[in-house]
Protein backbone atom coordinates (compact mmCIF):
# COMPACT_ATOMS: atom_id res chain seq x y z
CA UNK A 1 0.00 0.00 0.00
CA UNK A 2 1.57 3.59 -1.19
CA UNK A 3 2.00 5.13 2.88
CA UNK A 4 -0.01 8.13 3.19
CA UNK A 5 2.51 11.75 3.78
CA UNK A 6 2.13 14.61 5.33
CA UNK A 7 2.19 16.94 2.26
CA UNK A 8 -1.52 15.64 1.44
CA UNK A 9 -3.47 17.44 3.39
CA UNK A 10 -4.86 20.80 2.99
CA UNK A 11 -3.05 23.44 5.35
CA UNK A 12 -6.65 24.91 6.32
CA UNK A 13 -7.77 21.05 7.29
CA UNK A 14 -5.16 20.58 8.82
CA UNK A 15 -5.47 24.04 11.38
CA UNK A 16 -8.90 23.32 11.27
CA UNK A 17 -8.26 20.38 13.10
CA UNK A 18 -5.61 21.61 15.44
CA UNK A 19 -6.68 25.43 16.67
CA UNK A 20 -9.53 23.43 18.29
CA UNK A 21 -6.89 21.72 20.74
CA UNK A 22 -4.70 24.17 23.36
CA UNK A 23 -1.40 22.99 21.58
CA UNK A 24 -0.74 22.21 18.13
CA UNK A 25 3.02 20.42 18.53
CA UNK A 26 4.64 18.59 21.37
CA UNK A 27 5.59 20.81 23.98
CA UNK A 28 4.78 22.23 27.51
CA UNK A 29 4.51 25.27 29.95
CA UNK A 30 7.55 23.43 32.51
CA UNK A 31 9.88 22.97 29.28
CA UNK A 32 9.25 26.69 27.93
CA UNK A 33 10.07 28.00 31.60
CA UNK A 34 12.93 26.20 31.50
CA UNK A 35 14.32 27.33 28.17
CA UNK A 36 13.28 30.71 29.11
CA UNK A 37 15.51 30.23 32.50
CA UNK A 38 18.86 30.27 29.92
CA UNK A 39 17.86 34.07 28.37
CA UNK A 40 19.66 36.78 29.89
CA UNK A 41 18.93 40.32 30.54
CA UNK A 42 15.02 40.18 30.47
CA UNK A 43 13.43 43.13 31.28
CA UNK A 44 10.24 45.36 30.85
CA UNK A 45 11.88 46.67 27.45
CA UNK A 46 12.56 43.29 26.13
CA UNK A 47 10.77 42.44 22.70
CA UNK A 48 9.96 38.84 21.71
CA UNK A 49 9.29 37.43 18.39
CA UNK A 50 6.91 33.92 18.75
CA UNK A 51 7.09 32.41 15.58
CA UNK A 52 4.65 29.70 14.27
CA UNK A 53 3.01 30.70 17.18
CA UNK A 54 -0.69 28.63 16.81
CA UNK A 55 -3.15 29.44 19.40
CA UNK A 56 -0.30 30.99 21.16
CA UNK A 57 -0.08 28.22 24.14
CA UNK A 58 3.80 29.07 24.75
CA UNK A 59 2.76 33.02 24.19
CA UNK A 60 1.14 32.88 26.93
CA UNK A 61 3.57 31.38 29.26
CA UNK A 62 6.25 34.29 27.89
CA UNK A 63 3.68 36.54 28.54
CA UNK A 64 3.13 35.41 32.24
CA UNK A 65 6.75 34.77 32.91
CA UNK A 66 8.37 38.05 31.78
CA UNK A 67 7.54 41.64 31.75
CA UNK A 68 8.18 41.77 27.72
CA UNK A 69 6.57 42.96 24.87
CA UNK A 70 5.54 40.08 22.68
CA UNK A 71 4.91 40.07 18.73
CA UNK A 72 3.14 36.55 18.06
CA UNK A 73 2.93 35.55 14.29
CA UNK A 74 1.89 32.76 12.08
CA UNK A 75 0.32 32.00 9.27
CA UNK A 76 -3.09 30.97 9.93
CA UNK A 77 -5.25 33.83 10.49
CA UNK A 78 -7.82 31.42 12.70
CA UNK A 79 -5.48 30.78 14.90
CA UNK A 80 -4.22 34.32 15.40
CA UNK A 81 -8.13 35.30 16.10
CA UNK A 82 -7.69 32.95 18.98
CA UNK A 83 -4.45 34.14 20.37
CA UNK A 84 -5.43 37.65 20.28
CA UNK A 85 -9.04 36.32 22.10
CA UNK A 86 -6.80 34.41 24.59
CA UNK A 87 -4.55 37.54 25.41
CA UNK A 88 -7.70 39.89 26.24
CA UNK A 89 -9.20 37.24 28.43
CA UNK A 90 -5.73 37.09 30.24
CA UNK A 91 -5.35 40.63 30.30
CA UNK A 92 -2.26 40.16 28.15
CA UNK A 93 -3.38 42.54 25.67
CA UNK A 94 -1.42 45.57 25.91
CA UNK A 95 1.94 43.13 25.56
CA UNK A 96 0.88 40.35 23.45
CA UNK A 97 0.30 40.74 19.85
CA UNK A 98 -1.33 37.96 17.62
CA UNK A 99 -0.14 39.13 13.73
CA UNK A 100 -0.83 37.02 10.52
CA UNK A 101 2.33 36.55 8.47
CA UNK A 102 4.77 33.93 7.06
CA UNK A 103 7.87 33.53 8.70
CA UNK A 104 10.12 33.19 6.03
CA UNK A 105 9.32 36.59 4.78
CA UNK A 106 8.95 38.54 8.53
CA UNK A 107 7.39 42.25 8.43
CA UNK A 108 9.78 43.46 10.89
CA UNK A 109 12.77 46.10 11.23
CA UNK A 110 15.95 45.23 10.95
CA UNK A 111 17.61 43.86 14.93
CA UNK A 112 13.79 44.95 16.47
CA UNK A 113 13.79 41.84 18.75
CA UNK A 114 15.77 41.09 21.37
CA UNK A 115 14.73 37.19 22.13
CA UNK A 116 13.35 34.85 18.49
CA UNK A 117 11.03 32.18 19.78
CA UNK A 118 9.51 29.57 17.22
CA UNK A 119 8.10 25.97 18.93
CA UNK A 120 7.52 23.32 16.53
CA UNK A 121 7.57 25.38 13.10
CA UNK A 122 10.95 26.46 12.04
CA UNK A 123 10.29 23.19 9.93
CA UNK A 124 8.11 24.32 7.42
CA UNK A 125 10.79 26.52 6.26
CA UNK A 126 13.91 24.79 7.08
CA UNK A 127 16.17 24.87 10.48
CA UNK A 128 19.30 26.65 8.46
CA UNK A 129 16.89 28.67 6.14
CA UNK A 130 15.21 30.08 9.00
CA UNK A 131 18.32 30.63 11.47
CA UNK A 132 19.64 32.46 8.75
CA UNK A 133 16.56 34.82 7.99
CA UNK A 134 15.58 35.52 11.39
CA UNK A 135 19.19 36.44 12.73
CA UNK A 136 18.74 40.12 10.82
CA UNK A 137 15.86 40.74 13.13
CA UNK A 138 17.75 40.03 16.50
CA UNK A 139 19.63 42.63 17.91
CA UNK A 140 23.60 42.11 18.52
CA UNK A 141 23.72 39.54 21.53
CA UNK A 142 19.81 38.96 21.45
CA UNK A 143 18.75 35.25 21.62
CA UNK A 144 17.14 32.34 19.57
CA UNK A 145 15.02 29.82 21.23
CA UNK A 146 13.42 27.08 18.93
CA UNK A 147 12.32 23.62 19.25
CA UNK A 148 13.17 21.35 16.05
CA UNK A 149 12.94 17.22 15.20
CA UNK A 150 16.02 15.73 15.82
CA UNK A 151 17.47 12.43 15.67
CA UNK A 152 19.16 11.22 18.82
CA UNK A 153 21.31 8.67 17.43
CA UNK A 154 23.58 8.36 14.22
CA UNK A 155 21.93 5.32 12.78
CA UNK A 156 17.80 4.39 13.02
CA UNK A 157 15.63 1.80 11.52
CA UNK A 158 14.69 2.18 7.99
CA UNK A 159 10.68 2.47 8.83
CA UNK A 160 10.96 5.66 11.36
CA UNK A 161 14.11 7.06 8.80
CA UNK A 162 12.20 6.80 5.80
CA UNK A 163 8.47 8.67 7.73
CA UNK A 164 11.14 11.22 8.86
CA UNK A 165 12.75 11.89 5.54
CA UNK A 166 9.64 12.80 4.40
CA UNK A 167 8.24 15.30 6.71
CA UNK A 168 11.17 16.84 7.29
CA UNK A 169 13.45 16.16 4.50
CA UNK A 170 16.69 18.12 6.31
CA UNK A 171 16.24 16.57 9.95
CA UNK A 172 19.23 16.26 11.83
CA UNK A 173 21.08 14.71 14.84
CA UNK A 174 21.54 17.01 17.83
CA UNK A 175 25.25 17.25 17.19
CA UNK A 176 24.82 18.50 13.49
CA UNK A 177 22.18 21.19 14.64
CA UNK A 178 24.39 22.31 16.51
CA UNK A 179 27.06 22.68 13.94
CA UNK A 180 24.13 24.62 12.25
CA UNK A 181 23.24 26.76 14.63
CA UNK A 182 26.87 28.00 14.54
CA UNK A 183 27.60 28.14 11.22
CA UNK A 184 24.81 30.48 11.07
CA UNK A 185 26.15 33.24 13.55
CA UNK A 186 24.86 31.51 16.74
CA UNK A 187 26.51 30.45 19.97
CA UNK A 188 25.14 27.68 21.38
CA UNK A 189 23.59 28.08 24.76
CA UNK A 190 21.48 25.08 25.72
CA UNK A 191 20.03 22.11 24.19
CA UNK A 192 17.90 19.71 25.84
CA UNK A 193 15.60 17.30 24.95
CA UNK A 194 11.46 17.49 24.90
CA UNK A 195 10.58 15.09 27.72
CA UNK A 196 8.07 12.15 26.42
CA UNK A 197 4.99 13.73 28.11
CA UNK A 198 5.58 16.67 25.69
CA UNK A 199 4.22 14.30 22.98
CA UNK A 200 1.97 12.26 24.65
CA UNK A 201 0.20 14.07 27.47
CA UNK A 202 0.24 17.42 25.42
CA UNK A 203 -0.13 16.39 21.65
CA UNK A 204 -1.44 12.73 21.32
CA UNK A 205 -3.70 12.30 24.23
CA UNK A 206 -5.84 15.49 23.29
CA UNK A 207 -5.80 14.55 19.51
CA UNK A 208 -7.79 11.38 20.43
CA UNK A 209 -11.25 12.65 21.25
CA UNK A 210 -10.93 15.82 18.24
CA UNK A 211 -10.13 12.60 16.19
CA UNK A 212 -13.42 11.32 16.74
CA UNK A 213 -15.12 14.76 16.44
CA UNK A 214 -13.44 15.22 12.95
CA UNK A 215 -14.40 12.12 11.23
CA UNK A 216 -17.96 12.67 12.46
CA UNK A 217 -18.22 16.21 11.31
CA UNK A 218 -16.85 15.45 7.62
CA UNK A 219 -18.08 11.70 7.65
CA UNK A 220 -17.33 10.42 4.18
CA UNK A 221 -14.64 12.86 3.20
CA UNK A 222 -11.78 10.53 2.16
CA UNK A 223 -9.16 13.44 2.75
CA UNK A 224 -10.30 13.87 6.33
CA UNK A 225 -10.40 10.11 7.00
CA UNK A 226 -6.34 9.65 5.37
CA UNK A 227 -5.18 12.70 7.60
CA UNK A 228 -6.75 11.29 10.95
CA UNK A 229 -4.90 7.73 10.04
CA UNK A 230 -1.53 9.63 9.04
CA UNK A 231 -1.75 11.32 12.73
CA UNK A 232 -2.25 7.98 14.00
CA UNK A 233 0.49 6.48 12.51
CA UNK A 234 2.79 9.07 13.70
CA UNK A 235 1.49 8.51 17.50
CA UNK A 236 2.04 4.25 16.97
CA UNK A 237 5.37 5.38 15.25
CA UNK A 238 6.33 7.31 18.77
CA UNK A 239 5.71 4.87 20.78
CA UNK A 240 7.46 2.25 18.90
CA UNK A 241 10.62 4.59 17.98
CA UNK A 242 10.71 7.49 20.73
CA UNK A 243 14.59 6.26 21.68
CA UNK A 244 14.85 7.61 18.21
CA UNK A 245 14.37 11.10 17.83
CA UNK A 246 11.89 14.15 19.30
CA UNK A 247 12.07 17.12 19.65
CA UNK A 248 15.23 19.22 21.01
CA UNK A 249 15.07 23.14 22.51
CA UNK A 250 18.24 24.51 20.61
CA UNK A 251 18.74 27.91 22.92
CA UNK A 252 21.90 30.35 21.34
CA UNK A 253 22.96 33.88 21.20
CA UNK A 254 23.28 35.87 18.32
CA UNK A 255 27.23 36.24 17.65
N1 LIG B 1 3.96 26.95 18.32
C1 LIG B 1 2.66 26.31 18.34
C2 LIG B 1 2.66 25.16 19.36
O1 LIG B 1 3.75 24.67 19.68
O2 LIG B 1 1.56 24.79 19.82
C3 LIG B 1 2.25 25.80 16.95
C4 LIG B 1 3.12 24.72 16.37
S1 LIG B 1 2.42 24.00 14.89
C5 LIG B 1 3.20 22.42 14.87
C6 LIG B 1 3.22 24.84 13.57
C7 LIG B 1 2.62 26.23 13.26
O3 LIG B 1 3.38 26.84 12.23
C8 LIG B 1 1.18 26.20 12.79
O4 LIG B 1 0.43 27.07 13.59
C9 LIG B 1 1.24 26.71 11.34
O5 LIG B 1 0.12 27.47 10.96
C10 LIG B 1 2.48 27.57 11.40
N2 LIG B 1 3.13 27.80 10.10
C11 LIG B 1 3.38 26.91 9.11
N3 LIG B 1 4.05 27.52 8.10
C12 LIG B 1 4.22 28.82 8.47
C13 LIG B 1 4.83 29.95 7.88
N4 LIG B 1 5.42 29.87 6.68
N5 LIG B 1 4.82 31.13 8.55
C14 LIG B 1 4.23 31.23 9.77
N6 LIG B 1 3.64 30.18 10.39
C15 LIG B 1 3.63 29.01 9.75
Amino acid sequence: MEEITIHEFDFSLINEFFTELERQGPGSSEETIRALGFIGNLSNKTKIADLGCGTGAQTMVLAQNTEATITALDLYAGSIDKLNATARKLGLQNRVKGIVGSMDNLPFQNEEFDLIWSEGAIANIGFEKGLNHWKGFLKKDGYIAVTYESWFTDERPAEIEKWWLDAVPEIGTIGYNISIMQKTGYIPVAVFILPENCWIDNYFVPQKARQEEFLKKHAGNKTVENMIEFMRREADLYSKYKQYYGYVFYIGKKM
